[in-house]
C-alpha cells in the first residue's frame, strides 16, 4: 500500500511545483514587459561574453545589461537555464553573435513569445564555409605517399555550414561592434554617449589590428603554420595571413571527439609540416592536445588562447582588443617569434 501511494504522492507534488514555477516565470515576466516601472533602463540581453563585452562597453550606463555566458564556457552547445529564458523574456533589446552559434536561442525566441528585438552582429560580415580549411590543403606541394591527410574524401558533413568564429579577427569585430552601436541607438537613450563610446572601441581594434598585422608579419615563412585545440581561428589566420595546419578537434565545435584515425593523421601532420607548437584554448580541456603535443614532438603552449569566450575580468583578454592582441601575442610567441 506504501510502495503505491508514496510515487503518486511524489508525482503529483512534482506536477504541483512545476506548475508553480512555470506561474512564477508568466508572472514575473508579465509585470515587467513594457519596461515602465521597475527600471527606466532598457533591459538588453547579450549571448556571448564577446557580445556582452561590445554591449557593456558601448551600452555604458545607458542599458540594463544581462548577459547570458560567462567567461571560459563553450558556446556551441549552451544550456539555457530557467533564469535565462526569463532574461529573454524580460529584455527590450536582445544582441546575438548569429552565424549559426545560437541555434538553441531561435528556438527559445519562438517559444518564449518574446516582444524583443533581436539583433544579428554578424550581419553584412563575409563568412568563411565549413569546408574552406580542410587540414593539408594549406601545406605544399609534394610529400607524395601522404595517406593521412586526406580527409576530404570522408568528410562527409557536406551541408554548407558557416564558421561562426568571425569575431577573431578585429576588422570582423569592428563591423560587430557597429552592428551593436546601431541596435542600441534603436532604444533611443543616451545616443551621442553611445556613439562616442563606439568610436572609442573601434579606434582600440585598429590600433591593436595594426598592432597584430606589424607582429605576425615578422614571423619567417617556415613558422606561420599553427595547430589548435578547435577549428575556431580560421578568420584569425585568413586575416593575418597565416597557415591552419590543423585541430585536435577536428570541426568547428567540440561535439565530436576526434577518432584515433584522425589523431594519428594530425600527429603526421604536425611531423610533416615541421610544427613546434600546439596551442590551447580557454574554453576547451587541453587534455587531449597535450597528448597529440606529444605524441607529434611539439611543444603544448598552456597559456591559452581565447577563443569561444573572452578571459575573466582583469586577465587582459576581457575586451574584444584585448583579447585580439593576447592571442596574437601567445602565437608569435608559441611560433618562436621574438
Ligand atoms: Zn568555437
Amino acid at each position: 500500500m506504501l510502495t503505491t501511494s508514496v510515487p503518486g504522492d511524489t508525482v503529483s507534488h512534482m506536477r504541483l511545483s512545476i506548475v508553480a514555477i512555470a506561474a512564477l516565470l508568466v508572472a514575473s515576466a508579465g509585470c515587467s514587459a513594457p519596461g515602465e516601472e521597475s527600471s527606466e533602463r532598457p533591459r538588453v540581453m547579450a549571448t556571448t561574453t564577446q557580445v556582452g563585452s561590445v554591449a557593456r562597453e558601448v551600452g555604458g550606463d545607458a542599458i540594463d545589461l544581462t548577459v547570458l555566458m560567462a567567461p571560459g564556457i563553450e558556446a556551441h552547445d549552451f544550456e539555457l537555464a530557467p533564469e535565462h529564458a526569463a532574461a529573454i523574456e524580460r529584455a527590450d533589446l536582445i544582441l546575438m553573435s548569429g552565424a549559426g552559434l545560437e541555434d538553441w536561442l531561435v528556438d527559445t525566441l519562438e517559444g518564449a513569445n518574446a516582444a524583443a528585438q533581436v539583433h544579428d552582429l554578424s550581419d553584412g560580415i563575409d563568412l568563411r564555409m565549413a569546408d574552406e580549411d580542410e587540414p593539408g590543403h594549406g601545406h605544399d606541394e609534394d610529400e607524395p605517399g601522404e595517406e593521412g591527410s586526406h580527409d576530404d574524401d570522408d568528410d562527409d558533413h557536406g551541408t554548407e555550414e558557416p564558421d561562426p568564429h568571425y569575431w577573431l579577427s578585429a576588422p570582423n569585430a569592428i563591423v560587430m561592434v557597429e552592428n551593436a552601436r546601431d541596435a542600441l541607438l534603436t532604444l533611443g537613450a543616451d545616443e551621442a554617449g553611445m556613439t562616442s563610446r563606439a568610436d572609442e572601441l573601434i579606434g582600440r581594434l585598429e590600433t591593436a589590428d595594426a598592432e597584430i598585422r606589424s607582429l605576425l608579419g615578422q614571423l619567417p615563412d617556415d613558422r606561420r603554420t599553427v595547430v589548435t585545440d578547435h577549428d575556431a581561428l580560421g578568420y584569425f589566420l585568413d586575416e593575418y595571413g597565416l597557415e591552419f595546419g590543423g585541430s585536435v578537434f577536428p570541426s568547428l565545435d567540440v561535439s565530436s571527439e576526434p577518432s584515433a584515425r584522425q589523431i594519428e593523421a594530425l600527429v603526421d601532420d604536425i611531423r610533416a609540416a615541421g610544427v613546434t607548437a600546439v596551442f590551447t584554448e580557454s574554453s576547451v580541456d587541453p587534455a587531449l592536445a597535450r597528448a597529440v603535443a606529444e605524441e607529434a614532438g611539439a611543444r603544448l603552449v598552456d597559456d591559452p588562447i581565447y577563443t569561444d569566450s573572452l578571459g575573466p575580468e582583469g586577465s587582459g583578454a576581457d575586451t574584444m582588443d584585448g583579447m585580439l592582441l593576447h592571442n596574437a601575442r601567445v602565437i608569435h610567441a608559441g611560433l618562436g617569434g621574438d
